[in-house]
C-alpha cells in the first residue's frame, strides 16, 4: 500500500507477548481511532502503553489479532510509506553520531536549513544554534545534550516529519511544568488535523484530548471523554 495514510487506526483483538515473557504485554486490545482524533492513553508504569504504540510502528507484530491503518492491515503497508505516515516522539530519544543538521534531517531528508532553524526555535532549542550551528556534532565525541534538550530534539524531529499520524510517548517527561504546557500547546497546534495518540501518566493536556483511554495490565479498562472519566 503506497499512498500516505489518512490516519485512521484500528486495533482488532490485538495480543502481544515479548519473547520469553510469562504474560502478555497487551491482551485483546480493540480500539478505533479516527482520522484527526486526539486520544490519550493513561495507565501506570508497565501496563503496556509503549508496547501498544510500538505495535503501530511495527517494532513488533501481534501474536493474535490485527492492526489496520485506513482499513488496510499493517502487514500490507510498504515500510517506507508507513514510516512517512507516522511521526513518533518516543520515551527515549536517540541521537546518532553526526551533525545537528543530520540528526534532524533523518526525519525529513529534504528539509532546508531555514526550516530546521525555524523548528529549533519553535521547540526552544535556540541554544543549539550558536556557533557552529547546524554543523554542531552530536553523539560520540560531540556535544552532550541534557535530558530536556534531547526531548525537544525528538519533538523537533516529529514536527519536521509532518505526518498524518503523531504518536507521543510521554513527550514532556522531564520538562518543567511551564515548558510542558508550552510544548503541548505547540504540538497540538502542529497536529490540529492529525491523528494523535498521546501516552502520559499525568493529567496535563487531557482536556485538549477528544478521548481518554485507561489501561491496566495490558488491557483497556475504560474509555471516554476526559470529563466523563
Ligand atoms: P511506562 O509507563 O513505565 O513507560 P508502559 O506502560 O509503557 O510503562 P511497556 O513498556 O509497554 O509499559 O511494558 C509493558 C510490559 O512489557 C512490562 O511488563 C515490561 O516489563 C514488558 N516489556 C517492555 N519492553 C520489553 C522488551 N523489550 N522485552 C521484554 N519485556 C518488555
Ligand atoms: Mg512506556
Amino acid at each position: 500500500h503506497q499512498v500516505l495514510a489518512r490516519g485512521n487506526i484500528r486495533f482488532d483483538g490485538v495480543t502481544f507477548r515479548y519473547h520469553g515473557a510469562q504474560q502478555d504485554a497487551v491482551s485483546d486490545i480493540s480500539l478505533s481511532i479516527k482520522q484527526g482524533e486526539k486520544i490519550a492513553l493513561l495507565g501506570r508504569t508497565g501496563c503496556g502503553k509503549s508496547t501498544l504504540l510500538q505495535l503501530i510502528t511495527r517494532n513488533w507484530d501481534p501474536r493474535e489479532g490485527q492492526i489496520f491503518i485506513d482499513d488496510v492491515p499493517l502487514t500490507q503497508w510498504q515500510e517506507s510509506t508507513l514510516r512517512q505516515s507516522i511521526a513518533v516522539v518516543s520515551q527515549r530519544v536517540d541521537l546518532f553520531n553526526g551533525t545537528l543538521r543530520n540528526n534532524l534531517r533523518m526525519a525529513a531528508p529534504n528539509a532546508s536549513d531555514e526550516s530546521l532553524v525555524s523548528v529549533l526555535n519553535q521547540v526552544g532549542l535556540q541554544v543549539l544554534l550558536e556557533e557552529p550551528g547546524l554543523d554542531m556534532w552530536l553523539g560520540d565525541g560531540g556535544r552532550l545534550l541534557s535530558g530536556g534538550e534531547r526531548r525537544r530534539l525528538g519533538i523537533a524531529r516529529a514536527m519536521l516529519r509532518d505526518a498524518p499520524i503523531l504518536l507521543l510517548d510521554e513527550p514532556t517527561e522531564g520538562l518543567d511544568a511551564k515548558t510542558e504546557q508550552q510544548i503541548l500547546t505547540l504540538l497540538l497546534e502542529h497536529a490540529k488535523d492529525k491523528t494523535v495518540l498521546f501516552i502520559t501518566h499525568r493529567l496535563v493536556g487531557l482536556q485538549q484530548m477528544d478521548t481518554v483511554c485507561l489501561m491496566d495490565e495490558g488491557g483497556i479498562i475504560e474509555q471516554g471523554s476526559h470529563t466523563a472519566l
